[in-house]
């Protein structure tokens, strides 16, 4: 296993670590098989929020026993002091310990971030919570380049999380001032949220970049574990077979897809958004039709259902032209 410094935290950490949001989808006996995994791989890096669901309580259980071996950080969408403290407590509550490595303020857009740190914001919270020893550092998690932007400017952000991939290195140039101001730069949705299919290439493309400290690729299957850390811990440079495959895969899928973050949601009329964009991905990229049609076909309201209201595109941090995408998709299902 690489280890590495967390920026300013001084934190030392694997150069992979572990996204927490796929155990939703297991349970709590598969996740603690999957951390005695990690910890005898040596990954130490864990991230999970007060919004996965089961994952903080999942991650609690796992970790019994084991609490030193693992850096815990989590993350709150609380924008005001007293939401800010409550989930502080329950994410302690929930992770079955009395302090957390480094706690997160949880993707805000910039007015979000303005009540963030403003009187009565939850950076007070955060502030005062580190003073207590429960959490032993701050960070910000955010999608758009403004708010990375202007995280880079505030003194108490220790480290920032951003999206980083093949398909997504609009925050290149950021990440190299994070490594200048000696802020800890994760890297998350290394798959695109699902969009990128050669997990190994994946990882490469983004260990080789020397500005991101830790990526943290969700996973609930052993497999995936080991894969992953032969892919992080390969130190030699990109191939020129490996860097045409990443232009292929650039010039096949551009900017305008979905990364599944769910922001978007809830739709007026109920319409499961970034799975529609997901069955299409499977129908349009990876010859899958089959089971794209029958998964696309199982959905209780379609694409055809959009309303054209616009509401989800004003949630979408990507500004993704969703309704005309589901008119596409609709289109391509109803062939
Ligand atoms: S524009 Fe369509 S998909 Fe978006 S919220 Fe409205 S009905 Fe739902
Ligand atoms: S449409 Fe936008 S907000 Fe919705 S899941 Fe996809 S990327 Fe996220």
């Amino acid at each position: 296993m690489r280890y590495i410094t967390l920026g300013k935290t001084g934190l030392t950490i694997s150069r992979i670590g572990f996204g927490g949001i796929p155990i939703q989808k297991i349970d709590a006996a598969g996740t603690r098989k999957l951390f005695l995994q990690m910890k005898a791989a040596g990954i130490n890096f864990v991230d999970t929020a007060r919004g996965y669901t089961v994952s903080e309580s999942y991650i609690g259980e796992a970790i019994d026993g084991m609490r030193g071996d693992f850096v815990l950080a989590t993350k709150s969408m609380s924008r005001d002091k007293a939401g800010m403290a409550k989930d502080i407590d329950t994410s302690l509550a929930n992770l079955r310990t009395d302090y957390i490595d480094l706690y997160q303020v949880h993707n805000p857009n910039m007015a979000q971030l303005e009540q963030v740190i403003g009187e009565g914001g939850a950076l007070e919270a955060l502030i005062e919570a580190k003073a207590a020893g429960k959490i032993r550092h701050i960070g910000l998690t955010a999608h758009s380049l403004e708010v990375f932007e202007k995280a880079l400017s505030l003194d108490w952000v220790e480290t920032i999380m951003f999206p980083y991939n093949i398909v997504e290195t609009q925050g290149e140039e950021l990440m190299r001032k994070c490594t200048e101001k000696n802020i800890g730069f994760i890297a998350m949705k290394p798959l695109a949220g699902g969009a990128l299919d050669d997990a190994a290439l994946a990882m490469r493309f983004i260990a080789n970049n020397p500005d991101v400290t830790v990526v943290i690729p969700g996973m609930a299957e052993e497999r995936e574990i080991e894969q992953n850390i032969s892919a992080v811990c390969d130190t030699t440079s990109l191939t020129a077979e490996e860097n045409a495959k990443i232009e292929q895969i650039r010039n096949t899928l551009g900017t305008q897809f979905c990364r599944r973050c769910n922001y978007c949601a809830p739709c007026t009329v109920g319409i499961n958004i970034s799975s529609v964009f997901l069955f299409d991905g499977y129908l349009t990229r990876y010859d899958l039709s089959g089971w794209a049609k029958e998964r696309y076909g199982a959905m209780e309201k379609k694409a055809s259902d959009c309303i054209g209201c616009g509401i989800c595109e004003t949630r979408c941090p990507y500004n993704l032209p969703i309704r005309q995408m589901l008119k596409n998709a609709a289109e391509r299902f109803d062939k």
